[in-house]
């Protein structure tokens, strides 16, 4: 079966995809440790970031998903970060408009954290709130 591998930007044979545009590769926690305990993407959350995909019609490359402790300490996360619930994910975009435009429609579809970075877009299905790092 072929997928769309949005960090190639083309169709592939063969990757282990979550959804049709989202990779598991992508999507796992990327502390390298072989204890890593990370929980899964949620399988709700995930659908919704697909939805989401389908309705921008571009590429959202995956910073960061789903973490264990170790690596949420690591990268300054909170400590109740939905990182660690496989209930966040951070987007990479190319310009500030695209991070305007997605986070717009995020927040229509109701995704409940919406963050703002210079290089990247945090969304997580938490409570209504949005903030700029
Ligand atoms: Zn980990
Ligand atoms: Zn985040």
């Amino acid at each position: 079966m072929r997928y769309y591998n949005d960090l190639l930007g083309m169709f592939t044979e063969g990757e282990k995809m979550l959804t049709l545009h989202f990779s598991v590769r992508e999507c796992r926690c990327k502390c390298n440790r072989k204890e890593c305990d990370a929980p899964p993407m949620d399988k709700k959350f995930m659908a919704a970031l697909q939805r989401l995909r389908h309705k921008y019609g571009k590429p959202m490359p995956v910073n960061s998903a789903t973490r264990c402790k170790y690596w949420n300490a690591a990268v300054g996360g909170s400590p109740r970060s939905l990182h660690l619930l496989g209930k966040a994910c951070d987007i990479r975009f190319d310009s500030i408009e695209d991070r305007e435009i997605l986070a717009k429609l995020a927040e229509d579809m109701g995704f409940g954290g919406i963050g703002k970075a210079l290089t990247f877009l945090h969304i997580d299905d938490g409570p209504k709130r949005s903030w700029t790092y």
